[in-house]
């Protein structure tokens, strides 16, 4: 696709094309795919990465799930929005 809108359009969209789609697959899709895993994983050891599993885990609550808790990468952005909501225990880690 780079190639093609390089050669179509010009350079300068193809390389914003390519930084666009790499950003949404390193800060959307791959960080989704990993807090969904049913299983234990290594990146579970890291904290700030599992807070965020257990963070949108709690979106996926039937009765949050319209209203809360939307911000995959960037929870800031739900406590600014006052969209965030989380129970006392999502500090601790199972
Ligand atoms: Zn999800």
């Amino acid at each position: 696709m780079f190639f093609i809108l390089k050669l179509l359009i010009g350079q300068n969209i193809g390389e914003l094309f390519f930084i666009s789609a790499t950003s949404y697959y390193l800060f959307y899709e791959w960080p989704h795919f990993y807090y969904h895993l049913k299983s234990k994983s290594f990146l579970d050891s890291i904290n700030w990465l599992y807070f965020l599993k257990k963070y949108h885990t709690l979106h996926h609550q039937k009765t949050k799930m319209n209203s809360w808790n939307f911000n995959l990468t960037i929870p800031v952005m739900d406590y600014l929005l006052k969209t965030k909501w989380k129970p006392p225990e999502i500090h601790k880690k199972n």
